[in-house]
């Protein structure tokens, strides 16, 4: 017996071996997914570096140039401990027979294994925190591995280890019925009965969703009904889909739940005779299409413009050409010049390309690629859940984007996930005049399109206020 560190006092748990039990535990189901992926990459890195070379915090952790073998190999190198007698990272007490594998420990005694694991190993946690997941690594892996799986599997042990602390991602817990966007949304009245509702949808009713992701059906509600009237006057049957697509519970660790969570909007579309969904985020698009397989095609919303032609949301293809004469916000500058930050889930460009096309055929301005964009493109500062353990390196993430964009001489970024929008007004909010927050003005595609801005002010305020408005005390209950 030994007493497990996160229980109360006088609190013990049984962490000897015993036979492996039939039901599979978090902690086991993570482990066993996490060991396969681990001895892959292991198995199939070349170790070019070339992941090393393009992530920005890989130096920082000291990985070098061995690139992300690294984080499998100390995973691999963990679950070997975990059988060591007196060795390595088995849980105090342990003794396992010759040849006992990870597996045949209990499920206590494996989270504890992790938990000691990884508070030796700083530098390994380190970077596992500071991860966003953005993938550009993985964009030149040769060998076609994904260091992001590697870190996700991590993560899902992490989070089944009890290593992330559940209350940072409460408020995020987006396959329960309340969470921060649907709470927003309840507080502050912001509905769409003008639409069916694909969970009430009646079946071969509708043959497409549209789903325009938490951050703008929650904060942007005017776009959202833009692009709605849109759909409506290209005579399309459709239905909205006001969930999430399930990213912020893999940040947080936990896969299955989103799996879940997409899976069941899946199942929606099936029953509902959908055939297309019409995404707005490209993450979106990418945690959808994971599952979605081939069974429901998903279309970003700028190729479905591309598609429709004439019309676009917003307006007439006649008024798009006069779109550089309303985005300067100082009064009508003809030839504004503008940067697009494409989405780091958008590297095969299904949002980008179109959107470029688009901005073309509009007669918008002049636009000055950054070095990174399209396939290279960088994280914006909100993936990976990294700014409740590094709040200072999300800042940084987004200043770089803003500050390649001005030194391109723009004015505009133009962005293609309206989370990255969301970023930028949010270090915009607080920062002095001569920020290059403020000297560069972030909008999403939509906004530029429908020339409207996000009241990004506004939400904030909102945000802050319905927890000490009249749902103060319901907010708190249900956000935790
Ligand atoms: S996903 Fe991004 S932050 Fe994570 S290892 Fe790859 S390049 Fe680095
Ligand atoms: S780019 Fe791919 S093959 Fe090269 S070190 Fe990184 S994971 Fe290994």
């Amino acid at each position: 017996m030994a007493t497990d560190p996160t229980l109360g006092e006088g609190e013990k748990v049984d962490v000897g071996l015993k036979e492996q039990r039939p039901e599979q535990s978090a902690i086991k189901a993570a482990l066993r997914a996490a060991e396969a992926l681990w001895q892959r990459a292991l198995r199939d890195c070349a170790l070019c570096g070339r992941c090393a070379a393009r992530c920005p915090i890989y130096d920082q952790e000291g990985a070098g140039q061995i690139g992300q073998s690294f984080a499998a190999a100390a995973g691999l190198r963990m679950l070997e401990g975990f059988c060591e007698n007196g060795e390595g990272h088995a849980p105090a007490g342990q003794a396992a027979p010759a040849g006992a594998r990870w597996n045949q420990l209990v499920p206590e005694a494996l989270a504890q294994g992790v938990r000691e694991f990884l508070a030796k190993e700083g530098e390994l946690y380190h970077y596992l925190r500071r991860c966003c997941l953005c993938d550009h690594c993985t964009a030149w892996c040769p060998s076609g591995l994904a260091t992001t799986a590697t870190v996700k599997a991590w993560r899902r042990v992490m989070a089944a280890a009890g290593v992330l602390d559940a209350r940072e991602s409460q408020s995020v817990l987006v396959d329960q019925p309340w969470h921060i966007f649907s709470v927003y949304r309840a507080v502050w009245g912001i509905s769409y009965p003008e639409w069916p509702d694909l969970a009430t949808v009646a079946p071969e009713t509708v043959d497409t969703v549209f789903f325009p992701g938490c951050s703008l059906v929650s904060y942007a509600p005017e776009l959202t009904r833009a692009v709605g009237r849109w759909l409506d006057e290209a005579g399309l049957h459709w239905a909205l889909c006001l969930d999430c697509c399930g990213s912020p519970l893999v940040s947080a660790g936990l896969a299955e739940r989103s799996l879940a969570l997409r899976q069941r909007i899946l199942a929606e579309c099936l029953a509902a005779g959908v055939r297309r969904v019409v995404t707005v985020c490209s993450g979106c698009a990418e945690e959808l299409g994971a599952v979605f397989g081939g069974a429901v095609e998903i279309v970003s919303l700028p190729q479905l413009m591309c598609e429709l032609g004439g019309n676009l949301p917003g307006g007439s293809q006649a008024e798009r050409e006069i779109l550089n004469q309303v985005q300067d916000d100082a009064g009508g500058v003809r030839d504004i010049i503008y940067a697009i930050h494409d989405s780091c889930h958008d590297r095969a460009q299904t949002s980008g390309a179109p959107l470029r096309a688009l901005l073309e055929a509009g007669g918008l301005g002049q636009l000055r690629e950054l070095e990174h964009s399209c396939r290279n493109t960088a994280c914006c500062g909100a993936g990976g859940a990294v700014a409740a353990y590094d709040p200072t390196l999300c800042r940084e993430r987004a200043e770089t984007i803003l500050s390649a964009a001005a030194e391109r001489g723009a004015g505009t970024l133009i962005t293609t996930c309206p989370t990255c929008a969301y970023t930028m007004a949010q270090y915009a909010l607080e920062a002095p005049a001569e920020s290059v927050f403020k000297r560069v003005q972030c909008k999403h595609y939509l906004e530029v399109f429908c020339r409207q801005r996000v009241d990004w002010d506004k939400v904030f305020a909102q945000l802050g206020g319905m927890w000490t408005g009249q749902y103060a005390a319901w907010v708190a209950e249900q956000l935790g």
